[in-house]
């Protein structure tokens, strides 16, 4: 009898999981709304060009640089929109392909709308090596022979938990959310305020800037001191091909480094029955040797980084003995790494495996929060929680190749990605193309797309093209 998997989350990871461990010995349930990549605007231009952001079993895109520098160079990053129907034509295909299993409730037999319900809790069975997972609809608790953790980066810090004081409370006259993180904005419908103020200085709070430069009138972007010495905290979301540019650029005299110590409900003041102003934020804001400075604005969108602790967290999900078992699963036959790298997190009998950009967000007191191994992938594609991290590790731990040989090792399909591919994908390839090959001027291949594809070198930041992975190929083979 197969048994029961749950996947929690219906983001890249799940999908690439699926997509990757197909296995007939396993009936999954995958529960969890769509992720991050169906609530944020479509148009937005993600931080890879296409071909860095290619999920397993599909074409992959030609090879492109992209810069964040000119028009040109912005319109080669992938779209939001174009990487979320990626994402979903792979989901359409792991539903096809077998073993995802619906539910359903009622005597009617309706069906669960599992992509609705968010999982609660995950715990060991009494005296079994079953776990229970319970979900936020109470008519649906679950028993399974494994849980896989596929929920992202996980909840954001609140303002509360970065030592804001938030004094007094909302007015209800005001029609949007005043405090909110960036998911949040990216994912409200208008109407928005006009002035905003943003806080937090990363990737995602630049995205967020960009987003408030067409939604708002004013913006105001603070980011606290870098905790790295003097280093620029807006810096923290710039990577090879300066995705941010832009945004950076714009926003100069609209930055400050500063913390914010208070922010305060004003409601909507009146002359008599005249409405002067809608309901607003006094937000104070404290700069290094200066005096605190007031201002009034209508919305806060704050992105602080992660919050181990919060609301929806693994950390309180998931019971806490399980939570004390998890340890690294390495990559031990060195696909992307020397060996030490971690491509999960386990429990010693993977009955939980944590897979995905949750990896790299994790710790607890006995193990501290793991390094992405990375570091062979091109530049633009070292994020430790991206997208390309996100496919090379979950398909590494799945030891998943791109190639399908008939019974005479004729290739009847090959979906590689020279570039995210890690090393066992690279040598199954070069075996199954060039078979006659001496092994070490097979795996000098391999070694040399690897080093060239992650070369510091101006103008590899997004790795080889496929003439120079050709010609490194035929270099080795001639
Ligand atoms: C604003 C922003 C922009 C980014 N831009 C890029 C980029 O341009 N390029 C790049 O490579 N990476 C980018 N990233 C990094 C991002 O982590 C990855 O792109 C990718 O989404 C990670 O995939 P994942 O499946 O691990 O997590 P996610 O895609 O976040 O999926 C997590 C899933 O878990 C679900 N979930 C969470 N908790 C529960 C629960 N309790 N029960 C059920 N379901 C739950 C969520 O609903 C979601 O379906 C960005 C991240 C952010 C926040």
């Amino acid at each position: 009898m197969a048994k029961l998997r749950v996947i929690i989350g219906q983001g890249t990871a799940t999908e690439v999981y699926r997509y990757t461990a197909a296995s007939k010995d396993w009936e999954t349930i995958v529960i969890g709304p769509r992720g991050l990549w169906s609530v944020l605007p479509g148009e937005h231009k993600m931080g890879q060009p296409a071909h860095l952001l290619s999920l397993p079993g599909q074409n992959v895109p030609a090879y492109q640089s992209a810069s964040g520098k000119t028009a040109k160079g912005m319109a080669n990053f992938l779209d939001v929109h174009s990487y979320q129907q990626g994402l979903l034509e792979l989901a359409k295909a792991n539903d096809k392909r077998s073993g995802l299993v619906t539910l359903t409730q009622g005597k009617k037999g309706q069906t669960i709308n599992l992509a609705a319900c968010k999982v609660e809790s995950v715990e060991r069975e009494f005296n079994r090596t079953t776990l229970l997972v319970t979900t936020a609809n109470p008519r649906l608790t679950l028993r399974v022979d494994q849980v896989v953790i596929g929920t992202g980066i996980g909840p954001q810090r609140t303002p509360e938990g970065a030592d804001i004081k938030i004094v007094g409370k909302p007015d209800p006259s005001v029609g949007f959310k005043q405090i909110l993180e960036a998911a949040e904005y990216f994912a409200a419908a208008p109407p928005y305020g006009k002035e905003v103020m943003i806080f937090g200085g990363g990737a995602t709070a630049a995205w967020v800037a960009a987003e408030a430069m067409e939604r708002a009138t004013r913006l105001k972007w603070i980011a606290r001191k870098s905790s790295r010495g003097n280093s620029d905290p807006f810096a923290g979301g710039t990577l090879p091909g300066d995705r941010n540019f832009q945004v950076i650029s714009l926003t100069t005299p609209l930055r400050a480094i500063a913390n914010v110590t208070e922010i305060k409900y004003l409601p909507a003041a009146y002359a008599g029955k005249r409405r002067l102003r809608g309901p607003k934020l006094r937000v104070t804001v404290q700069a290094e040797g200066k005096p605190p400075q007031v201002c009034v604005v209508d919305q806060f969108v704050y992105s602080l980084g992660g919050d181990q602790f919060a609301e929806g967290s693994i950390r309180r999900m998931v019971a806490p003995d399980l939570i004390r078992a998890l340890e690294p699963v390495r990559d031990k036959s060195q696909a992307l790494s020397d060996g030490k790298g971690t491509l999960a997190l386990a429990t010693p009998g993977r009955e939980l495996l944590v897979i995905g950009a949750a990896v790299y967000n994790f710790e607890t007191y006995a193990m501290p929060r793991q390094p992405a191994p990375m570091s062979t992938l091109p530049r633009n594609a070292q994020v430790l929680d991206g997208i390309a991290m996100v496919v090379a590790s979950v398909s590494a731990l799945n030891n998943y190749i791109p190639i399908k040989q008939d019974a005479k090792a004729n290739v009847v399909e090959c979906s590689i990605n020279f570039n995210t591919a890690d090393k066992n994908q690279l040598s199954c390839y070069v075996a199954a193309f060039y078979p006659e090959l001496a092994a070490d001027k097979a795996n000098a291949i391999v070694d040399e797309v690897v080093l060239q594809r992650s070369d510091k070198a101006p103008g590899r930041e997004f790795g080889v093209t496929e003439a120079e992975f050709n010609e490194i190929v035929h270099r080795h083979a001639a």
